[in-house]
C-alpha cells in the first residue's frame, strides 16, 4: 500500500532535516507518496500568508503530515505558523515522547517518559491586548487595582471540554501504550479557577481509568525539581499548553537534548510528525545539526499509519549508529569541535547502512 504523505520542509535547519529523514524513510522500504508543501517566512512574499490555505488542504486531504521547524519573528510580524497549523487542525494534542538512547550524552540513564501537552488554549490562545488599547484597559479597570495601568494583558483559558480531551487522550495512550501512571501537572494552587478546573477534571477522568491506570498531581514547580532529581519516579506527564511546552524541553534536556526530541500534534481528524526543536536558524545550510529528533518523529509518524515493523527497524538503525558514536552530529560528540562529527545528511546515510 501506498501512504500520501504532506512534507513540509520548514525553514532555517528544517529543509536539510527534512530532506535526510524523508531519504531514510524511504530506504525503509516503506512506500510513500510525498506532498510537498512550503509554508513559513520564505513564502510570505509569494503567497501573503506564511500559511497557505492549500497547504492546510493537503495536510487535511492526507490525514498525516512530517513538518520541519518553522522560525517565528519574535515581537513582530506574523503569529506563530506552528501554533496556527495546530488550531486550524484542531491538533489539541502535542506527544513529546522522551527516552535514553545508549551512547547519547546526558546525566541521566534510563529516562522513558511521555509529555502530553494541550495544544490548542491557555496563553497559546492568541488573546493578548497591548498596552494601552482600549481592551487591556478595560481588563485593567476589571482588575479593582491588581493590574498595574502600564500593563499589557494575556488571557489565559482553560475550558472543561479542552482539559476533559486532553486528560482522556492522556489515558487512553497509557492504556494503548503499556503505560502505568498520568501526573497530571499545573499550579492550581495559584491559578485556582483555571489550574483548578484542570485539576477537578484529571481527577474525574482518572477515576474511570482506576485500577488499570495511577494518577498523581504535581505542581509545575515542584515537578521541574523532581524531574531534574528523580525523572524516573514519572511516566506520562499531562499537562497546560505553556508548563507542556516549558516541561518538553526540560524533558528534552534530560535525555540529551532538543537534537534528539522527537513529537507529534495529534487530533481526531489529522496528525502532523514534528521535532521538539525549533528551526535552529544560525547552521542553515551549513549540513551540521542533529537528524535524529526529525527522524525519531518519523519513527512516531510510521507507527501512527500502521507501518510498525518499518518503525522498529528504523529506530533500532537510530539507536545503533547513535550507540556507536562515529557517524553522529557534532552535538553527540564528547568534544563539540571533535573534527571526527559528521554532517546531517551524512548520519542520514550511516542510519540507512544499518536498516
Ligand atoms: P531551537 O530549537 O531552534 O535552537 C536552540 C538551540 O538548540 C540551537 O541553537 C542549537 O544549539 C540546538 N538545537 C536545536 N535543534 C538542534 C538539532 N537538530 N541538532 C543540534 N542542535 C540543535 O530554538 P530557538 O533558537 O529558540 O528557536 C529558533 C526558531 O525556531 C524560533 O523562531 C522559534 O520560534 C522556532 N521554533 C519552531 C518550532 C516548531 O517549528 N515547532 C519549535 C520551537 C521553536
Amino acid at each position: 500500500m501506498t501512504h500520501t504523505i504532506t512534507l513540509i520542509p520548514g525553514d532555517g535547519t528544517g529543509p536539510e532535516l527534512v530532506e535526510a529523514t524523508r531519504r531514510v524513510i524511504d530506504a525503509t522500504g516503506v512506500k510513500i507518496d510525498w506532498e510537498l508543501h512550503d509554508a513559513g517566512i520564505d513564502v510570505v512574499e509569494k503567497y501573503g500568508t506564511p500559511l497557505p490555505e492549500h497547504v492546510l488542504e493537503s495536510i487535511r486531504r492526507n490525514r498525516v503530515a512530517l513538518k520541519g521547524p518553522i522560525t517565528t519573528p519574535i515581537g513582530k510580524g506574523f503569529r506563530s505558523v506552528n501554533v496556527a497549523l495546530r488550531h486550524a487542525l484542531n491538533l489539541f494534542a502535542c506527544v513529546r515522547p522522551c527516552k535514553t538512547y545508549a551512547g547519547v550524552r546526558s546525566r541521566y540513564s534510563d529516562i522513558d517518559l511521555v509529555v502530553i501537552r494541550e495544544n490548542s488554549e491557555d496563553l497559546y490562545a492568541g488573546v493578548e491586548f497591548d498596552l494601552g488599547t482600549p481592551e487591556a484597559k478595560s481588563i485593567i479597570g476589571m482588575g479593582g487595582g491588581k493590574i498595574r495601568e502600564d500593563s499589557a494583558i494575556s488571557i489565559k483559558p482553560i475550558s472543561t471540554s479542552g482539559s476533559e480531551r486532553i486528560v482522556r487522550y492522556a489515558f487512553e495512550y497509557a492504556v494503548k501504550n503499556g503505560r502505568k501512571k498520568v501526573t497530571a501537572v499545573a499550579k492550581a494552587n495559584i491559578m485556582k479557577y483555571t489550574d483548578g478546573l484542570f485539576y477537578r477534571v484529571a481527577r474525574e477522568i482518572a477515576a474511570e481509568y482506576k485500577g488499570k491506570i495511577a494518577y498523581d498531581e504535581v505542581l509545575v514547580d515542584a515537578m521541574c525539581m523532581q524531574l531534574v532529581q528523580r525523572p524516573e519516579t514519572y511516566d506520562c506527564l499531562v499537562l497546560p499548553n505553556l508548563y507542556g511546552d516549558i516541561l518538553s524541553d526540560l524533558c528534552a534536556g534530560l535525555v540529551g537534548g532538543l537534537g534528539v526530541a522527537p513529537g507529534a500534534n495529534i487530533g481526531n481528524e489529522v496528525a502532523v510528525f514534528e521535532a521538539t526543536h525549533g528551526s535552529a536558524p544560525k547552521y542553515k545550510g551549513l549540513n551540521k545539526v542533529n537528524p535524529t529528533a526529525v527522524l525519531l518523529s518519523g519513527v512516531l509518524m510510521l507507527r501512527h499509519i500502521g507501518e510498525t515493523a518499518a518503525a522498529d527497524r528504523l529506530e533500532k538503525a537510530v539507536a545503533t549508529v547513535i550507540a556507536d558514536g562515529k557517524a553522529v552530529t557534532y552535538d553527540m560528540k564528547a568534544d563539540r569541535s571533535d573534527p571526527t562529527a559528521v554532517g546531517t545528511s551524512q548520519m542520514a546515510d550511516a542510519i540507512i547502512a544499518k536498516l
